[in-house]
């Protein structure tokens, strides 16, 4: 950190357009025909333009309906019944920005400040693979002391963690402050999977009540920059975000589309994953309610922007509540973390009441990993570990090659199917081993080729019989 970021991010260019995103948020659509044409081409899985997107999110109750129905067979037919899951590992809550909403505010003198140690970040990993994890995401705050190469030194400690009986990570996302060109490249050289910034708000005036100028955050377009700087660095797979209740949330989704269709415009490859985070109430925070976004906002916005943004991955975290994450699922939220702790030692440190009451926001879903699996194979849902397309390189362009019809029912259901079977072999409780084994006859019995289906069988064997792991088409 030796330039202040305003050098740094002179020559970014600003691609929100504040009043015309606003006059859009802000618009009608009672056309009907107009609207379910938009849903038609949505369906065709087209990506939609920000003024196509604003229809949707102005559409009346009653094609809200169509909305939800919409979403929910795009979703089907792009990611079948898969979900992918992870958990959230924090390494440290040393911060120098002072973000309103945030626990880990420099300002906020209730936050117990740690950084994990490496002997500490093994044994949270360990305790992660021993859930049955295999894909984390590395959650930092913004300090000099995690500079790139501690980030990479985190990715690579993670990767080396192995336990008994078949515990590993097999992908490292993060979840940190924007790095410079050189940066992104140290990361990535680390082996990571998607780097994931969220803008929080898209709204310059929010932006800058929130962030005060002073600090490195307050500089919007630094943050705004940050990914087409990961992409330069060789990083093709990134994950943008808003979070939501700091200004109004037709906005927000405006700009994530934005922000969409501008990596995809500039570099061929849209984002990987959008996050749509609510604010959650916070130790030493005052979140004023002025931009609260209801359940029933929060369902409509997940359904736009399964149709704005086809094959981009939405991820519901932990922050929703059970009864919430279970209605977004089926919506076209593709990938939640599971038996989240967010207190920094949290895996292994449960139960300390004290450092419960430090951590950076309150979850609304803390069921265990095995809990929340159960209940999603109950649903019909494939749980899946799966990290096959990022090893086998297919990301960035590449993925969106991949990512066509037929190709996610094709392969990621056989690798959803296989890490499935990993973890009921090697970490489930009983009752969801039951239910897991049943899942997996009846999806058995989907698949229409029998060669692929023969092949899935045989490797389902080798993984209960022979020992096999980390088994992938
Ligand atoms: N420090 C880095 C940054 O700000 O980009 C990354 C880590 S930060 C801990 C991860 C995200 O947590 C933030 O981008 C923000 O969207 C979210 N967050 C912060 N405070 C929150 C709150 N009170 N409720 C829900 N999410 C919150
Ligand atoms: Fe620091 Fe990130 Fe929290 Fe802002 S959101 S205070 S940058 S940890």
């Amino acid at each position: 950190m030796t330039m202040p970021s305003m050098e740094l991010s002179r020559n970014a260019k600003d691609f929100i357009d504040d009043d015309y995103l606003q006059k859009l948020a802000d618009s009608a659509c009672d056309d009907k025909v107009k609207i379910r044409e938009i849903i038609a081409k949505s369906l065709k899985k087209e990506a939609l333009t920000v003024e196509e997107t604003a229809s949707l999110l102005a559409a009346t109750p009653e094609l809200t309906e169509e909305i939800f129905e919409a979403a929910r067979e795009l979703k089907d037919t792009v990611y079948g019944n898969r979900i992918v899951l992870f958990a959230p590992l924090y390494i440290g809550n040393k911060c120098i920005n002072d973000c309103s909403y945030c626990g880990f505010k420099c300002s906020n003198p209730d936050t117990l400040r740690r950084t994990l140690t490496m002997d500490e970040l093994e044994q949270q990993v360990v305790a992660l693979e021993k859930q049955g994890h295999k894909r984390l995401i590395l959650v930092y705050g913004e300090h000099p002391d995690y500079d790139a190469n501690f980030i990479a030194d985190t990715v690579r400690k993670v990767y080396a963690t192995k336990s008994e009986p078949h515990g590993e990570i097999r992908r490292v996302n993060i979840n940190a402050a924007p790095l410079d060109i050189e940066g992104y490249k140290i990361v990535k050289a680390a082996g990571i999977g998607t780097f994931q910034i969220f803008q929080e708000t898209y709204h310059k005036k929010t932006y800058a009540e929130c962030h005060p100028m002073r600090t490195r955050k307050g500089d919007y377009l630094w943050r705004l920059d940050g990914l087409d700087r990961a992409m330069e660095g060789g990083i093709d797979d990134v994950g943008i975000g808003a979070l939501f209740g700091l200004y109004n949330w037709k906005f927000e989704v405006l700009g994530l589309v934005s922000h969409a269709l501008h990596l995809q415009t500039k570099y061929g490859v849209g984002p990987h994953t959008i996050s749509f985070p609510r604010m959650r109430p916070a130790c030493g925070v005052e979140v004023e309610q002025n931009f609260y976004v209801s359940d029933d906002e929060f369902k409509k916005l997940i359904a736009v922007l399964r149709l704005a943004v086809p094959y981009t991955g939405l991820i519901c975290t932990a922050r929703e509540s059970p009864e919430m994450r279970r209605i977004a699922t089926g919506f076209g939220v593709s990938q939640i973390d599971a038996g989240s702790r967010i207190e920094i030692g949290g895996y292994t440190e449960v139960g300390d009441a004290q450092v419960m009451e430090k951590e950076q926001f309150c979850l609304g879903d803390i069921r265990s990993l095995d809990n929340v699996m159960r209940e999603l194979i109950e649903n019909g849902y494939i749980p899946s570990f799966c990290t096959s397309c990022y090893r086998l390189g297919r990301t960035g362009e590449h993925f969106m090659e991949f990512a066509v019809p037929g190709f996610i029912k094709r392969f990621c259901t056989p690798n959803a199917l296989c890490t499935l079977e990993e973890y009921l072999c090697d970490y489930s409780s009983d009752a969801t081993r039951e239910a897991g084994e049943k899942l997996i006859k009846e999806e058995l019995e989907k698949i229409d080729k029998p060669e692929m289906k023969e092949m899935v069988i045989e490797r389902l064997n080798q993984i209960r019989t022979e020992n096999k792991r980390d088994l992938y088409f």
